[in-house]
């Protein structure tokens, strides 16, 4: 009896030294990807006190027209049911802050929109990740995704020690910044879980007291009904009269809660060469934006996430920001 505990124990402990032995490899190999970050969550299902939180956040309504929210609770609560006998998901964060900025004086996109679509830089390096996993555990079964599936993506960033979620509801990497697309891998191997980070916001509020449009709350998170980045890219109809009187200069999107964030005085330009933008897109100034074809839109933005607004989108956008700035030309 004794001898069979004694040989539990060493098994268990090259069995730990294994997977340690993996975990460095992974990381390593993300950084070699490009990625920015990555750790490990133990595959479970959330927390009750997350889940709680995301189902108060849809019982208020704060998901808006965004009726995707609601769909697969089941999945985004548990994503062990994404793979069968998940044990890991890997978290890795990619950094997309811009080098080269638009000039303020011409309408403003959200820094994420610059350059080439992120689910498809952000999906090509997962992939990589995951052959390399396959090359060193060639029995490993895993999905990977990008905002792609029901997944609480800043949550399982949070638990895999990656950063912590900020009262602007964006994933925060200390000593980094904000500036991040998330991807995870959920797999069937088993890896050392990394420690969970814990809210670092203090006594700070500059994002809630920035957000022009008041959409941010301590206790509710944020309401995307009020929320810029949601009203001009998701919304398909009319811009409320409360959104448009605080639009600014906003064409798509809106970075202001993280621009006031004291966390991305640590940003540096991404080193991604997707990610800088186009020649072109840096001279769309107002006059410009009004004449843009639809031939000229579809050209410019073919892969780009702007294409989510949709060229009628945008055009209403420029429309209210013309009318709004009284920039005609
Ligand atoms: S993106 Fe803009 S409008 Fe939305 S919460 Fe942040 S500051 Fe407010
Ligand atoms: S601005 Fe302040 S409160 Fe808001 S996320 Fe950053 S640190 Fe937290």
């Amino acid at each position: 009896m004794h001898s069979r505990f004694h040989w539990n124990g060493c098994w268990h402990k090259v069995m730990n030294s294994l997977s340690s032995e993996k975990a460095k490899l992974i990381k390593n190999e993300a950084v070699k990807i490009g990625f920015d970050a990555c750790g490990f969550a133990e595959a479970a299902e959330v927390s009750e006190e997350a889940k709680k939180r995301f189902q108060n956040w849809l019982e208020a309504g704060y998901c808006a027209e965004m009726e995707y929210m609601r769909r697969y609770e089941d999945i985004r609560y548990n994503p062990c049911l994404l793979v069968e006998k998940a044990r890991s998901i890997i978290v890795v964060a990619l950094n997309y802050f811009p080098a080269e900025k638009q000039p303020a004086s011409h309408p403003q996109f959200a820094y994420y929109a610059y350059g080439e679509d992120y689910h498809t830089v952000m999906k090509k390096k997962l992939a990589e990740l995951f052959s390399f996993l396959l090359r060193i555990a060639p029995d490993t079964q895993g999905r990977y995704f990008t905002d792609t599936a029901p997944i609480m993506e800043k949550y399982w960033a949070q638990q895999a020690g990656i950063g912590f979620i900020g009262r602007n509801t964006q994933l925060i990497i200390p000593h980094k910044g904000s500036y991040f697309f998330l991807g995870v891998i959920v797999s069937t191997l088993a890896l050392p879980p990394d420690i969970p980070q814990q809210n670092r916001c203090g006594n700070c509020r500059k994002c809630i007291d920035a957000c022009p449009t008041g959409a941010l709350s301590i206790s509710t998170g944020l309401n995307a009904n009020k929320c810029l980045s949601y009203q001009t890219i998701e919304n398909r109809s009319e811009l409320p009269q409360s959104i448009i009187s605080n639009i600014g200069n906003r064409v798509y999107g809106c970075d202001t809660c993280q621009q006031v964030c004291p966390y991305n005085r640590f940003a540096v330009p991404s080193s991604v060469p997707e990610f800088r933008p186009h020649p072109e897109f840096l001279q769309l100034d107002y006059e410009r934006m009004q004449t843009l074809s639809s031939e000229e839109y579809r050209m410019l933005f073919k892969n780009s996430a702007v294409k989510r607004a949709k060229y009628e989108g945008l055009k209403r956008n420029i429309a209210v920001l013309t009318t709004k700035n009284k920039k005609h030309f």
